[in-house]
């Protein structure tokens, strides 16, 4: 006996205290909920908020590696093997080519990711001053994801003109120490609240598949709730070789769309990213995937390879969707594909295109 159908589903995210933690369980539990109605009840919200625009961001490492943190699902933590390539920061003008290739590729929003636990005083200068060339060149957002960030360091980020920072939950309090042991739960509830304080956007998400219980994604997708998280990156883990989680635990392609309807139902008006993982977990139901959610990665994730960005722009067109961008869909669905199919870690020449820039292409 299914207990709760679309309608149902629709009616309980509409009262004022959103969707209950049982009518949230319900959704992840084949036996209770039918995916179609979730899918739709999800649906019905993506329309109402979003139409049929899906957003899409485009990552760069502004520095790789180099991390003194313990994350079990990083390639970049002090314990990871992963065979990445590591860099310091990249010069600026590196930076600005990679945010103008972003822009011509459609790019809504510019996300720029350092590895380490936090800013020094040194990055933030370097950092804000590049987010003032970008935001004055280019009309997309920009998001940065740079560690623990103080109540003062967030407010800096927003003067420069920073639209997002980016601080992801990962799990719930209860499961985080079997994550993590450097940092703690509250240190990452500390950056999102000055985030929010300092009037920043905030994008903050999960990953799935670190051995976390229904009642634990259902938790994080509450605390995102509380914050008014206006973004929320969905991923689904990609075992690296060399990472401590050594596999995904738990995801099929069924269950991944459940976990996408329950971030849309549970935080109806965010952006829902379908993020890392796509592509090997929702495998041949990737597509649905767009029904809740909102928004993509193009072109891969940190350190791991994406699809090819024709096939991913194909997807989206011939699903009914188009991109929120000034540079049309149609121009981005021919295929360019050269990616190195023997591994799915990203390459030098991934990480770093434009590494031999020398003159800074913007003012
Ligand atoms: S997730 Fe961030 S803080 Fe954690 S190990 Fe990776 S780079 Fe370091």
């Amino acid at each position: 006996m299914k207990t709760f159908f679309m309608n149902n589903l629709i009616d309980d995210v509409q009262k004022p205290e959103g969707l209950s933690f049982q009518s949230a369980l319900s959704i992840l539990d084949p036996s209770r909920t039918d995916l179609l109605s979730c899918l739709q009840a999800a649906y019905f919200f993506r329309v109402k908020y979003f139409k049929h625009e899906v957003l899409v961001h485009i990552l760069n490492n502004v520095q790789n590696g180099f991390c003194p943190e313990d994350c079990r699902y990083c390639a970049q933590s002090k314990s990871s093997g992963a065979a990445i390539d590591i860099y310091p920061m990249k010069p600026e003008a590196e930076i600005l080519a990679e945010a103008e290739d972003a822009f011509r590729k459609g790019a809504h929003c510019y996300c720029m990711v350092f590895a380490g636990t936090g800013p020094s005083p040194a990055r933030i200068v370097e950092l804000t001053r590049i987010i003032r060339k970008i935001k004055s060149n280019f009309a997309m957002d920009v998001c940065v994801s740079a560690g623990i960030v103080t109540p003062e360091q967030a407010v800096e980020l927003k003067t420069a003109g920073l639209d997002r920072l980016n601080h992801n939950l990962n799990t719930s309090e209860r499961n985080y120490g079997n994550i993590c042991t450097t940092h703690s739960y509250s240190d990452r509830i500390e950056t999102l609240r000055a985030a929010k304080t300092a009037g920043l956007q905030l994008c903050s998400g999960t990953i799935i598949g670190m051995g976390e219980t229904h009642e634990d994604v259902v938790e994080v997708a509450s605390r995102l709730r509380e914050f008014k998280a206006e973004s929320i990156p969905v991923n689904f883990y990609i075992p690296i070789t060399g990472a401590a989680i050594k596999q995904a635990q738990g995801l099929t392609p069924e269950y991944c769309l459940r976990v996408l309807c329950l971030f849309r139902l549970m935080n109806p008006a965010s952006e829902i990213r379908m993020a890392a993982g796509r592509e090997m977990h929702l495998r041949s139901l990737e597509v649905m995937g767009l029904y809740a959610a909102n928004s993509i990665f193009l072109q891969g994730y940190l350190n791991v390879q994406g699809e090819d960005n024709a096939r991913t722009m194909q997807m989206i067109a011939d699903a009914g969707f188009t991109i929120k961008s000034e540079i049309p869909l149609e121009h981005h669905t021919q295929s360019t594909c050269d990616k190195n199919q023997n591994s799915i870690l990203k390459t030098i020449s991934d990480l770093r295109p434009f590494q031999h820039t020398e003159k800074t292409p913007i003012k």
